[in-house]
């Protein structure tokens, strides 16, 4: 073949190719492989509402473990974000079929922000895309004027009181459409002490905007 062909060639063929599964590099099915996506449903809570009660209900897709963790390594390191959307259609499909009780009749979705520096260096927020994803399956509104005001030093290693006063004060409403009396639920990627869903939801309640609950793919908290 002329090489003048070869990258119109290449060009077909990349529109009839699917990437490869981001966990193990075999053959993708969807955008995870057969073996990996069985992997991942091993991880799937029965009751995803178990947690859904107290100050800040929590409905989670599944556990923060093996496969799943994993996965979400390669989502925000690797950038694979289809696993970001696939994620978000996953936790609307556990929502529709076991939606919590006394929900609002209208919800909009608000996705916990990452700091504008975060947000540069990684080049998407993984938690607008879960949310993306819940919004497209679930027809709920997305609203993303949830900002981070600044920087949080890393969660990981310190105490559970140092955690929170990290996150205190760190979120506001940026040209935002929310008013107060708008019912939302947040979203995120990961929820562990909670400390960062409680300040977010600390910001949104102070203007009496009412805080059901944070929806998020997987939780380290139960056993
Ligand atoms: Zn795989």
């Amino acid at each position: 073949m002329p090489s003048f062909w070869k990258p119109f060639r290449e060009q077909a063929l990349n529109l009839f190719l699917k990437p490869n599964c981001p966990l193990c590099d075999r053959t993708a099915t969807d955008t995870f492989c057969k073996y990996c996506h069985r992997q991942l449903q091993e991880c799937q809570l029965l009751d995803p509402a178990q947690s859904w009660q107290g100050d800040l209900p929590v409905f989670a897709w599944g556990k923060y473990a093996g496969a799943v963790k994993r996965s979400m390594a390669k989502l925000k390191y690797d950038g694979h974000r289809s696993i970001g959307n696939i994620y978000g259609e996953w936790l609307a499909a556990s929502w529709q079929k076991s939606p919590p009780v006394a929900l609002p009749n209208k919800l909009i979705l608000v996705p916990i922000p990452l700091h504008p520096d975060k947000l540069i260096s990684r080049g998407f927020n993984q938690a607008e895309l879960i949310a993306r994803g819940f919004s497209r399956a679930t027809g709920v509104k997305l609203d993303l004027s949830l900002h981070r005001t600044r920087s949080t030093t890393a969660q990981f290693g310190l105490s559970k009181s140092a955690r929170q006063e990290n996150v205190a004060d760190a979120f506001a409403l940026v040209r935002s459409s929310l008013k107060p009396g708008d019912s939302v639920l947040l979203v995120d990627d990961i929820y562990t002490t909670g400390a960062t869903v409680r300040s977010a939801a600390l910001a949104l309640r102070s203007i009496d905007i009412n805080v059901c609950g944070v929806a998020v793919v997987s939780t380290v908290v139960l056993d």
